[in-house]
């Protein structure tokens, strides 16, 4: 438990109209606090229908309390919850008569991070509220709560348990010079390494599947002016969100829009088409697809099917990155009679469909998917950037301990430099700057 903190309150429901809101107080004297606005200290764990009272005794809101006395409470310190009507001006009332009665604003994710501190969760955890909160899809939502719950912490714990025993194991031979080593002890120690390098593999799978989730993927979507961007955009999204016409140059900006592939967030990037162009606004828009080009984790060249590539297609194909995947979308099938299918042109894929009919349109979405790397659901950690890389690094060190066989303070310190990293994780090894930054970037009231 940490040295006695000031208590903290803030209106933990979304701003706007509801039928609820709930002001939250957090901390290690609540006693006066709740004497005051309600006449004494409510029963532990009850929901208690009262007045909230004001400081001159008139009723500010009538609702109910709840107490959950430290440490069983989601900070581990004392709190109460006030659940009021949510409206703005009955709830800023509750919450300034906690503030008058010696209670402080709460930053962003201060409950939370108060939490995390009192170790009721750990910090991959703490990062997993919020990510429910912000989760855009269902499935990156069941993700979340499957990290809040332990899952991904308790695979890092178990590496990490791992990786002790080895250790144990490598500083006990540490004593004996390599031509003394007990050659069943190197065996067990290379078995082991072996072991825990391919469950971090796993792991690290599942957790770069996550992170695609939560993060979602950019794609930019190339081609003339009339190949059907916008018409492609639509059918893809199901919503009309771009400007479809016959008029060359329409869609002059690029567009941003976000569409869930397979609960995957997919901010699908709508091009100006990359012409010779004359007029200013035309020039800035296509200015700024060449940047979102260069940034893309996949690229979908749209083309007309009935002309087949031009020869401004073969010079903006030029100027693609190389190393980013792409998709050759032949679009207009319709016209040509034609059934929609994937062909494989060498390394490049090409596929037929219509905008306009929809046909073909499952076939973009699967090659999708597949381009920009997702290809499971099942047992995915929400993860963030900070976590796989993190487990890069573990997994580096893994890889230098196998070159480093021969050479025992080596390999030692590569196995002590892969449990830093993983613990870095959980957060028992984390920098006060690393948890301002992840902490900071909560809703206040969490
Ligand atoms: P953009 O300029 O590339 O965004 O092209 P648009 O989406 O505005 O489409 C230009 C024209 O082509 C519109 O009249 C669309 O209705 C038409 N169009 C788009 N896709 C198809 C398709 O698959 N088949 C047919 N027949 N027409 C299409």
């Amino acid at each position: 438990m940490l040295p006695k903190s000031d208590n903290i309150a803030a209106i933990a429901t979304a701003p706007g109209r509801g039928g609820i809101g709930v002001v939250r107080i957090s901390g290690h004297n609540l006693v006066d606090t709740a004497t005051s606005i309600f006449g004494a200290l409510p029963p532990a764990r009850n929901a208690i229908y009262t007045s909230f009272k004001a400081s001159d005794g008139g009723v500010i809101d009538q609702g109910l309390v709840l107490f959950f006395p430290a440490p069983h409470s989601y900070t581990g310190e004392d709190v109460l919850e006030l659940q009021g009507h949510g409206g703005p001006a009955v709830l800023q009332l509750i919450l300034q008569r906690c503030l008058d009665l010696g209670a402080r604003l709460a930053l962003p994710g201060e409950f939370t991070q108060r939490a995390y501190l009192n170790g009721k969760l750990d910090l991959a955890q703490a990062e997993s509220v919020a990510d429910l909160i912000d989760a855009t899809t269902s499935q990156a939502a069941r993700c979340a709560i499957r990290s809040l719950m332990g899952d991904f912490s308790r695979v890092i714990h178990q590496l990490v348990a791992q990786l002790i025993d080895l250790r144990l194991l490598v500083e006990a031979m540490l004593d004996f010079p390599e031509e003394e080593l007990d050659l069943p002890d190197v065996t067990r120690r290379d078995t082991k390494l072996s072991s825990i390098r391919n469950d971090l593999r796993q792991t690290l799978e599942l957790a770069q599947q996550g992170s695609l989730l939560r993060e979602g993927a950019h794609v930019v979507l190339i081609g003339q002016p009339n190949v059907g961007k916008s018409s492609l955009l639509n059918c893809l999204s199901g919503e009309e969100i771009a400007l479809v016409s016959d008029v060359p140059g329409t869609t002059r900006d690029v567009i941003r829009q976000s569409i869930q592939l397979s609960g995957v967030p997919l901010h699908v990037i709508d091009t100006a088409g990359l012409r010779e162009a004359q007029d200013k606004v035309e020039l800035m828009g296509i200015a700024r697809t060449r940047s979102s080009i260069q940034q893309a984790d996949a690229i979908l060249l749209l083309l007309d099917a009935n002309h087949g590539l031009s020869e401004e297609d073969k010079t903006i194909l030029a100027e693609l990155p190389s190393g980013t995947p792409r998709l050759y979308v032949f679009n207009k099938i319709d016209l040509l009679n034609e059934s929609p299918r994937v062909e494989m042109h060498g390394q490049e894929e090409y596929i037929y469909l219509s905008a306009k009919t929809g046909a073909g349109i499952g076939l973009l979405r699967d090659r999708l998917l597949s381009l920009i790397g997702w290809h499971q659901e099942a047992g995915v950690y929400m993860a963030r950037e900070r976590h796989v890389r993190a487990l890069l690094q573990a997994q580096n060190h893994l890889n230098n301990a196998l070159l480093e066989g021969k050479r025992a303070e080596l390999y030692a310190e590569e196995l002590r430099l892969a449990q830093d990293a993983l613990s870095n994780i959980t957060g028992e090894f984390s920098s006060d700057d690393l948890l301002g930054e992840i902490f900071s970037r909560f809703c206040i009231g969490k």
